[in-house]
């Protein structure tokens, strides 16, 4: 991967994103010193047949590249299959696209695809995160074991909430509530009981839920 000398690299919010074109594809684009450099290069072929050695000729067009990218102090961050390819495609006319034009062009759109590119991931990334909470924590209430309330604990809490609502202190429909739900590291002890009536349970669960 080539990140230095690289302008095809953005580093936004800690992340390096590979520009992106309107379909999607990573942009092919080289540094002008080196198309210079291979415009230069395939000069000499002008007018000329097509090479009967392909082999030895894409060597010798390979090392001067080479020799004349070095002399100019241009880092040498292609392999040698990356140039075989750039110099055969400049043989038949085809130069790679230089970065000037890209980023004269297009720079703006070029930053806004970056930060879309980074944002959507981003995105992606916490509605992920959210589901695997959620299958977490109802993994989690599933192996909760729903002990029941120890007869002792019941007629602690009853006696100490007098037979009452502890919200709002009527006496009807009481049920036994844990204050911190079991599934959230709740207890069964007295502590951790309360004498609720139905309506006062169920706004509770609402607001827990
Ligand atoms: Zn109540």
């Amino acid at each position: 991967m080539r990140l230095s000398h690289e302008p095809k690299y953005w580093l936004y919010r800690n992340r390096f994103v590979l520009e992106l074109d309107e379909d999607g594809e990573p942009v092919e684009s080289e540094p002008d010193e080196f198309v210079d450099c291979l415009v230069e290069v395939m000069a000499v072929e002008k007018g000329k047949p097509w090479p009967s050695d392909s082999f030895s000729w894409e060597q010798e067009r390979i090392e001067t590249l080479n020799k004349l990218l070095t002399s100019r102090g241009i880092p040498l961050q292609w392999d040698r299959s990356e140039l075989r390819d750039m110099i055969w495609n400049a043989r038949r006319g085809i130069l790679p696209t230089r970065h000037c034009v890209l980023a004269g062009h297009r720079s703006e759109e070029l930053v806004l695809r970056v930060k879309h590119a980074v944002l959507r991931e981003e995105n992606a990334l916490d509605k992920l995160r959210r589901e695997v909470e959620a299958f977490e924590n109802f993994e989690r209430i599933r192996a909760t074991p729903r002990e029941p309330i120890p007869e002792h604990v019941r007629m602690f809490v009853w006696q100490r909430d007098r037979g009452r609502c502890a919200k709002c202190g009527c006496q009807e429909r009481l049920e036994f509530d844990h204050i911190i739900p079991l599934a959230k590291g709740g207890s069964n002890t007295e502590r951790n009981v309360q004498l609720l009536c139905e309506s006062c349970n169920r706004a509770k669960g609402a607001i827990i839920s």
